[in-house]
């Protein structure tokens, strides 16, 4: 049988840990990344001593690909994060986890975040009752983004009505009405991403 080699399969290889970019195949036996747990392409298996740059370069790829993020969006969010106050490293995570696109994921919306941020620009959503297409809108405390009601019947949101839905402690979920709401902002003991943040700060602060 031909092995399974999605672009973005590779991507979880590369970094070693799932980055879950695949919707419901991330959760089965036939994630790749179950099977074979090694970078990709030739030298693979090769064990290899990182520098500490490679190390931190590798956490910000890691960030940026968990999280869909551009490079330049991605430096833009350091810098926004380092201006606020608190630990730059927090804030960095906070604002990722706040991105409409991963709240809408987070809600159980879509499966991916790549699926949320396809919902979200084709404007499924709505938040505190206002048209929400742009994915790195950064939703806030009390926000309440909801599907829209002339969405709410597509068999995809259909489906999602039937389902049980556990989100993080930060938000609640509605599922009958396909609505959420950010009770508050997360602290970084709620965020489960598997990043460690300092390192993109080290890196950053060359
Ligand atoms: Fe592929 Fe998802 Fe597994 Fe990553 S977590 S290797 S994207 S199936």
């Amino acid at each position: 049988m031909a092995r399974y080699t999605d672009a973005n399969c590779k991507l979880c290889k590369r970094e070693g840990q799932k980055l879950f970019l695949k919707g419901e195949r991330c959760y089965s036996t036939k994630c790749a990344l179950e099977r074979r747990n090694y970078a990709p392409g030739q030298h693979g298996q090769a064990r290899k001593k990182q520098s500490e740059y490679a190390t931190q370069l590798r956490e910000k790829q890691k960030a940026k690909r968990f999280y869909g993020v551009p490079e330049v969006q991605f430096r833009n969010l350091f810098d926004k994060a380092a201006q606020r106050q608190g630990k730059t490293g927090d804030n960095l995570l906070i604002m990722l986890e706040t991105r409409l696109d991963n709240v809408v994921f987070r809600l159980g919306f879509a499966a991916s975040r790549k699926e949320a941020r396809q919902l979200v620009t084709h404007g499924h959503f709505t938040v505190n009752g206002k048209k929400a297409n742009i994915p790195s809108m950064e939703v806030k405390a009390g926000d309440v983004i909801r599907v829209k009601e002339r969405s709410q019947s597509s068999p995809k949101f259909k489906e999602i009505k039937e389902m049980s839905i556990t989100v993080p402690s930060w938000m609640s979920v509605d599922v009958d009405k396909l609505e959420g709401k950010v009770v508050a902002l997360p602290r970084r003991e709620e965020i489960d991403t598997p990043i460690a943040e300092h390192l993109i700060v080290e890196l950053y602060s060359k």
